[in-house]
């Protein structure tokens, strides 16, 4: 199934409990602007290389788009579109004054040095600076790019524009970033899953949790629940994955993969298991924070964990969602799960713009109130129409972007 199909389930599922008209409905899903551009960049060798790009900006009835850019080999147009899509119902459940958009460029990032990675980028910006800015479209980083990029983006529009900081988030703390930003989507992660375990009458130390990826968002939902006394029993990354039923010591994984170029493999702290392994394990909660799509029709009845927390984008394929909600296993979907990361880039774009810079604990606690608010609002919505967690999320987010829709005199 595509991935734009995929996600038009959860919406339709939404609008139905909406009961949202066929003109909204095909106002709301149809991506107000699609781009793609040829990406020109020379190799180190001297030799000239060609990349295809994308922006997808999908909807800004509640304001600027916005949303990450992804370099993966597997980047299409029709990824792009369905995560564009996820940004606009994510910065709505999050009550952010943001549209949705997504950009990504088809590359292996791990096969360019740093300057032509650099290269890449600024050519990227080159073909499309007149479609983002402040007000306009605002990118920040995903999976496979880094503040060092965002910094490079800045810079590259500033060519253009002038001195534009909030033209993208993510920045490195030094260069017009935040201190919080980075870790941001795991803390969020960290957060909303405490409160879930709250809501469900769980006790925190001591649940046992397992995370599928070691990157930026993997390491930080680490450190956080770890901190919170859960024991993370499992970890794993592109190499492999690694348990430990007494709880992996979180610091040391950090302190290895930081010594080893983001890598965890070799690590000595676990015995090794496969990343099919590490989704049926017998935890208490299952956090994908890694590929879309890992949890799908082949594997969904061997999951044994009763908490799903979607810390990666679209993780859970629409027939395993059915599996999941058949066996009483419970999602916390991506678009709430994940949403701490957009939601302290508009505290950078905030400050940016104010040209002013807020404190770490100010970050964390604004961070705290808005995704506890959000979260709440799920709940509650949830509990109320008896619906899951994934489906009121939708009603949430969908819910005010039709609002927005309507008062701004279009529908
Ligand atoms: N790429 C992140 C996401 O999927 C962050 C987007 C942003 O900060 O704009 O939510």
């Amino acid at each position: 199934m595509k991935a734009t199909t995929a996600n038009q389930i959860s919406f339709r599922q939404a609008a139905d409990e909406l009961d949202l008209s066929e003109t909204m409905r095909s106002l709301l899903l149809t991506p107000k602007r699609e781009v793609q551009v040829q990406v020109v960049a020379e190799r180190d060798s001297g030799e000239i290389a060609t990349f295809i790009g994308y922006r997808v900006q999908h909807n800004d009835a509640r304001g600027p788009l916005k949303g990450g850019l992804r370099y993966h080999p597997d980047v299409d147009l029709d990824e792009v579109r369905s995560l564009a899509a996820l940004m606009t119902w994510k910065t709505a459940v999050v009550n952010i004054p943001y549209g949705g958009a997504k950009g990504g460029i088809t590359l292996d990032p791990s096969t360019l040095s740093t300057r032509e990675l650099e290269r890449v980028t600024r050519s990227f910006v080159d073909a499309i600076h007149d479609l983002f800015g402040p007000d306009v479209d605002i990118p920040a980083p995903d999976m496979g790019t880094s503040a060092e990029v965002m910094a490079w983006i800045m810079n590259q529009y500033g060519k253009y524009r002038g001195f534009a900081p909030a033209c993208v988030t993510g920045k490195p703390v030094e260069y017009h970033g935040i201190p919080g930003r980075e870790e941001a989507t795991g803390r969020g992660v960290g957060i909303v899953t405490l409160k879930l375990l709250s809501r469900l009458g769980r006790k925190i130390p001591g649940t046992t949790v397992a995370i599928q990826g070691f990157g930026n968002v993997g390491t930080h939902t680490a450190k956080f629940l770890r901190d919170a006394e859960c024991r993370v029993v499992a970890i794993s990354d592109a190499s492999g994955g690694y348990h430990r039923a007494d709880g992996i010591d979180v610091l040391e994984a950090l302190r290895h993969a930081r010594e080893h170029r983001g890598r965890l493999g070799g690590f000595a702290g676990g015995d090794m298991i496969t990343n099919a392994d590490l989704l049926s394990l017998d935890c208490d909660v299952l956090i994908p924070a890694a590929l879309g799509g890992v949890l799908n029709a082949a594997n969904a009845e061997a999951v044994r964990a009763p908490i799903i927390i979607e810390a990666a984008n679209s993780p859970t394929t629409p027939e395993a969602d059915a599996i999941f909600s058949r066996n009483n296993v419970i999602v916390l979907p991506d678009i709430l799960a994940n949403a701490g990361g957009v939601t302290a880039s508009w505290f950078e774009w905030v400050q940016n713009r104010q040209h002013y810079q807020w404190g770490i604990n100010r970050v964390r606690q604004e961070l705290d109130r808005i995704l506890g608010e959000a979260f709440e609002q799920v709940w509650q919505l949830s509990s109320s129409r008896q619906v899951s967690l994934r489906t009121a999320a939708y009603m949430l987010g969908v819910g005010r972007v039709a609002q927005a829709t309507v008062l701004g005199g279009l529908a």
